[in-house]
């Protein structure tokens, strides 16, 4: 048998090659499969790239004619908001579940309540229902300056960690009961509520700039697009666009 002089004593190759393959097995394979897995989490492509101009086409067709809006879904990647299983939904215009019983809002609703906000760079935006993040991102990609409030605190987490991989960097994240708002970082240039309200919570109505927008879906089957622009200290005009669907707005955190 072969035998090599290692330092005192003496190994069989036979043991140096079985060795080797241990340590493979610890720093090598576990940690690509490690990384594959990482990497697939975290990869947008050109596949995905063309999907994104696909659905960006969709929306377009289906009346959405902000630019702003447009040009941040074509460049957020919503297939790392859905669980990486998911990925061949995330360029259907459809809702999807993303965990404890809450669902990433379809596009299309995504886009309408972004254009109805009318964003301007730079400026304060309350987000009630912080959820997968997608919303989230999509404000801040249009320049927004994004605080967003989520209830449930397991979706909390997962999100918060998940923007900084993204390098999405909304200006603050509250874990709390959004009929609340958040009165200590007031006033906001606008307001968006992504759960279905079955009124309008007052707290969010004086928490708005005058000349500011809150855009909340009312009702509790159904939920009808509203909304309110501050006119003054006590006068808000309403609009009205339509019905909507979404996972109900919840009172206090979870
Ligand atoms: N904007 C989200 C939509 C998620 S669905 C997205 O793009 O994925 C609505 C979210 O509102 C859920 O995550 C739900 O937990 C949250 N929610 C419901 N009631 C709430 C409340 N009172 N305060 C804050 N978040 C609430």
């Amino acid at each position: 048998m072969v035998k090599i002089q290692f330092l005192k004593s003496q190994i069989p190759v036979r043991k140096i090659i079985n060795r080797f393959k241990m340590w493979d097995l610890v720093f090598g394979i576990f940690p690509s499969i490690f990384v594959k897995i990482k990497y697939q989490i975290l990869k947008d492509t050109a596949k995905h790239q063309g999907l994104r101009n696909q659905l960006v086409s969709v929306l377009e067709q289906k009346g959405i004619t902000d630019k702003n809006v447009l040009a941040a879904i074509k460049k957020i990647p919503r297939h790392l908001f859905l669980n990486s299983s998911f990925e061949d939904y995330a360029y259907q215009d459809k809702a999807f579940p993303i965990g404890a019983g809450q669902t990433i809002s379809q596009p299309y609703t995504v886009a309408f309540q972004s254009q109805l906000l009318e964003i301007q760079k730079e400026h304060k935006v309350l987000e009630i229902g912080t959820g997968s993040g997608y919303q989230t991102a999509v404000l801040c990609m249009m320049g927004a300056k994004v605080f967003s409030v989520e209830r449930q605190n397991e979706l909390f987490k997962s999100t918060s960690l998940l923007f900084p991989k993204l390098n999405i960097r909304p200006k603050h994240l509250s874990f709390g009961d959004g009929y609340k708002g958040l009165p200590s970082y007031a006033p906001f240039d606008s307001i968006i509520v992504t759960a279905g309200a079955p009124f309008i919570p007052q707290p969010l109505m004086s928490q708005l700039k005058i000349g500011g927008r809150l855009v909340i879906p009312l009702g509790e089957e159904v939920q009808i697009m509203t909304l309110l622009i501050r006119k003054n200290e006590t006068q808000f005009e309403k609009h009205e666009f339509g019905e909507f669907r979404f996972v109900p707005l919840l009172e206090d955190k979870n």
